[in-house]
């Protein structure tokens, strides 16, 4: 219903439409056509429409010349081949009137196609536009004009005509203007006096006529003009400088010449072989014409080019100069550059190009007064051997050229120069690091722009923008290492906050300039008071100890340092322990510029070494009561055990018994090895508890005393002694510890003989020096295994029960002679025999 009502809609709309429409299909078949076509054409709808168009409108069969059925089959065929609109010229396309004659008609006609999706062609609109009437009135007009041409050929004749007349009384005139000319020549010539000083005259004269003809010139004159008197008198100015009428200067004469007022004005003449020079005119009406007095200003003109050249070139510094001091950023201050070089250098182009790594290319990084259109051809520009930029790498200097249109080295630029009325350039070296990274360009409009005086100026320039990109490259180092020192300050400040200590910053006037959070609670805790930036720390304290606190503060900012272990009760009367350190903050020039405070937590350390402290008391307190008792109970036990072996030498000497005698000599041995194990303790226990006790030894004495008392109490008595003893040097030491030593020595190397061996011996040597005393005591008896070596000396240690003992000997010789500041060592060898060897210090004072 919807499409039917929008299709209803559509056709209605087209058919109402006010412009004269027509629908083709593909084939050219009417679809359909709006009423106002209809009504043009004196048609109707129902007779047209699914019609071939050329059979609904064929030509004027009654006009020979009738083209509108072709050009319209022409056009729509374009249309259906090209897709796309075609207009066609204004036709002549007679329309049949329904009874069948024709009537002359001209349309403008307009085809459009009409594109599905596939962009195939699905109708044409072909729309005309009726313009008869316009065609009649325009014919109408046509025949008009012809008339009014006609007329103005006849007027132009008459014009020439006039024109000729006029031509003819010119020329009188000019004759007439010649023959007064030529009195006043005459006139002048007589006057020889005023013809010699105009022509001695720096300033040129020339009388110019009113036809532009020179009838007067000096000598000044002539070599302004660069030719002689002769060459120009008689002839006009447009015959001597072709061209001249179109020039600004001969306007200003033109007006003189009419109005007859003078003019005074400067100009720059170009003559016909291209060269300038500059004059100043000043131009007075006379009889003949007028009367132009020049002077040559080129000099001048230059000298004040030159001045404004540098002054130019002076803003262009001066304004660099504040950029330099103003703009903080390398970007910025390029980019200005390039435009203070348009704006105040009035250059015409300004540019920083930036040399690739391998220099083999140069980019643009700013520009000012390059066309956008030409901006690709500078970014990237491959540096050509030869050319400005390679020159101002390899020259480290600058490159100029005055002249763009010579040299070759400008080849690359020459065109471009000339569509932007470039005349001279140069190209400056960048700076940086000592390394040339960037050129600076500029084009002049001018030739001859970059003399000594401006190329001076210029590496001023430069030399500048070098400095300050210098400058930059320092503060970007500065703001990398204040980045740095800022990031580790973050890092300092983060270990300062999470930090166990605590700290506290003072300056030189005790006020608090940082803490941290445990510092904090400290004063909280010990003192009560919270601490406050910019703070006065000494204020802070109970008013009698202001007075020492802050003179021990001031003995801090002098360089002493505090140490000090303080304890203060927490809200909860806990004791807590502190140790507070303090010293001096130094700056770059070894001022103190303020105190560093850090209070620490001591409390479980200070309760740890309590502890420790106590536990030492009562460790030495058991151990001397322990000492104490093995040496009383040691004597307690060894009385009854001599009174026991004094009884049973009374057994052995009474019982002639063979079974008592045994039995007596079995309880005698059970003794001997409990009273020397008592003996042992005894030792051990007056080596720890007793002090040493120095006295001169006889060394050979005591051996053969300790052998002695051994050989009465041993069995084996075969055993051969040899003693060796060189005492040259007096020994000095604890003479019952060495007696202990060389007792159990002696003892074991009795003791673990081998009964195998048919020649037991025990060599027992010793040397005294200033140092100590070397005793040796070496056996061959049955040895030690090896891997058993190492452990003879440990407490109760014994290698095996064939002999017995109590395994304390070995471990109470090394003790005693650890106190008498000496060692003890062991070689064995088991089956051969064993030897230790000891080092006793000799106390000589
Ligand atoms: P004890 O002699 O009472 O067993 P020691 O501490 O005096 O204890 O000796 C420890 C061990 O060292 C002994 O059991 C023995 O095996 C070994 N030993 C000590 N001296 C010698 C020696 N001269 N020859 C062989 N073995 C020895």
């Amino acid at each position: 219903m919807l499409n039917e009502m929008s299709t209803i809609d559509f056709q209605t709309l087209f058919e109402s439409a006010p412009g004269l429409y027509l629908i083709l299909t593909p084939e050219l078949k009417i679809l359909t056509a709006s009423d106002s076509y209809l009504q043009a054409t004196m048609t109707k709808r129902e007779s047209v429409v699914g019609r071939h168009i050329f059979e609904v409108f064929p030509d004027n069969p009654g006009d020979e010349s009738a083209d509108g059925v072709s050009n319209l089959r022409a056009s729509l065929y374009s249309v259906l081949r090209n897709r796309v609109a075609h207009t066609m010229a204004v036709q002549k396309y007679d329309i049949r009137r329904p009874d069948g004659t024709f009537e002359v008609r001209f349309w403008s006609p307009m085809n459009k196609p009409l594109l599905n999706a596939q962009q195939e062609v699905k109708y044409i609109i072909h729309r005309v536009e009726d313009v008869t009437d316009f065609m009649k009135i325009q014919n109408e007009q046509e025949r008009k004009d012809k008339i009014a041409e006609d007329l103005l050929v006849r007027i132009g004749t008459m014009e020439m005509e006039i024109f000729k007349r006029a031509q003819e009384i010119q020329q009188l005139n000019s004759n007439l203007e010649k023959q007064v000319v030529a009195r006043s020549i005459e006139l002048i010539k007589t006057e020889q006096q005023f013809r010699k000083s105009l022509d001695s005259l720096m300033e040129g004269i020339q009388i110019i006529d009113r036809n532009w003809r020179y009838v007067y010139v000096n000598d000044a004159l002539a070599l302004h003009g660069k030719t002689t008197k002769e060459n120009l008198i008689g002839f006009t100015m447009m015959e001597r400088y072709p061209g001249i009428e179109n020039t600004e200067v001969f306007k200003t004469m033109e007006q003189c010449m009419n109005d007859r007022t003078p003019r005074h004005f400067e100009n720059e003449f170009v003559y016909p072989d291209k060269t300038h020079r500059w004059f100043e005119l000043s131009i007075q009406p006379v009889e003949q014409g007028i009367f132009v007095l020049s002077l040559d200003i080129t000099a001048r003109k230059e000298a004040e080019e030159k001045v404004n050249r540098a002054n130019r070139l002076y803003a262009f510094i001066s304004q660099i100069n504040q950029q330099i001091v103003h703009v903080q950023d390398e970007k910025t201050l390029l980019k200005n550059c390039c435009d203070i070089a348009i704006e105040f250098g009035k250059f015409k182009i300004a540019w920083i190009g930036k040399f690739s790594e391998r220099k083999n290319e140069i980019s643009l990084i700013e520009q000012s007064g390059i066309a956008e259109k030409d901006l690709p051809k500078f970014t990237p520009l491959k540096l050509h051997s030869g050319g400005p930029q390679d020159i101002v790498l390899k020259s480290d200097s600058y490159f100029v050229c005055n002249d763009l249109r010579q040299g070759d080295e400008m080849k690359n630029l020459r065109d471009f120069a000339k569509e932007n009325n470039i005349r001279s350039c140069m190209v400056l070296p960048i700076v940086r690091g000592g390394k040339i990274v960037a050129t600076f360009n500029l084009y002049a409009g001018e030739l001859d722009f970059f003399k000594k005086e401006e190329i001076l100026l210029m590496q001023e320039v430069t030399g500048d923008i070098s400095f300050a990109m210098n400058i930059f490259d320092r503060d970007e180092q500065r703001k990398e290492a204040e980045k740095a020192l800022l990031n580790s300050e973050s890092n300092l400040r983060t270990i300062f906050e999470n930090t166990t200590s605590g700290f506290l910053l003072l300056d030189a006037a005790f006020n608090i300039v940082s803490f941290n959070k445990q510092i904090s609670h400290f004063a909280i805790n010990a003192f009560g008071f919270d601490m406050k930036v910019n703070s006065n720390f000494v204020e802070m304290v109970l008013p009698e100890r202001k007075e020492p606190f802050r003179i021990l503060l001031e003995s801090i900012l002098r360089g002493e340092s505090m140490y000090q272990e303080v304890n203060y009760p927490d809200p909860d009367g806990i004791i807590l322990w502190y140790r507070s350190t303090s010293s001096r903050i130094l700056d770059r020039n070894g001022e103190a510029v303020g105190i560093c405070l850090t209070v620490d937590n001591i409390t479980d350390r200070k309760k740890a070494e309590a502890e420790l402290e106590l536990q030492n008391k009562e460790l030495i307190k058991t151990n001397s009561e322990l000492d104490r008792f093995v040496y009383s109970v040691s004597h307690d036990l060894r009385s009854p055990l001599t009174s026991v072996l004094g009884l049973v030498s009374f057994i052995e000497e009474e019982s002639k018994e063979k079974d008592t005698l045994e039995h007596a000599g079995m309880i005698r041995s059970r003794i001997t090895r409990l009273d020397g194990f008592i003996r042992n303790i005894l030792s051990y226990s007056r080596n720890n508890r007793m002090e040493i006790v120095r006295e001169q030894i006889q060394v050979e004495k005591t051996i053969r005393e300790v052998i002695e008392n051994l050989r009465r109490f041993n069995e084996q008595n075969d055993v051969v002694f040899e003693v060796d003893v060189d005492e040259k040097t007096a020994f000095f030491s604890d003479a019952i510890r060495m007696h202990t030593v060389l007792e159990n020595l002696i003892s074991n190397s009795i003791k673990y003989q081998d009964p195998e061996k048919q020649n037991r011996w025990i060599k027992i040597k010793a040397t005294t020096s200033e140092k100590d005393l070397k005793l040796e005591v070496e056996d061959n008896g049955v040895g030690i295994e090896e891997e058993n070596i190492g452990k003879i000396f440990g407490m109760f240690y014994r290698v095996s029960g064939k002999v017995p003992g109590s395994g304390l000997g070995l471990y109470i010789v090394k003790e005693v002679v650890g106190k008498l500041g000496g060692t003890v060592t062991c070689n064995s060898v088991a089956g051969k025999g064993t030897s230790f060897v000891v080092h006793i210090k000799n106390m000589v004072q």
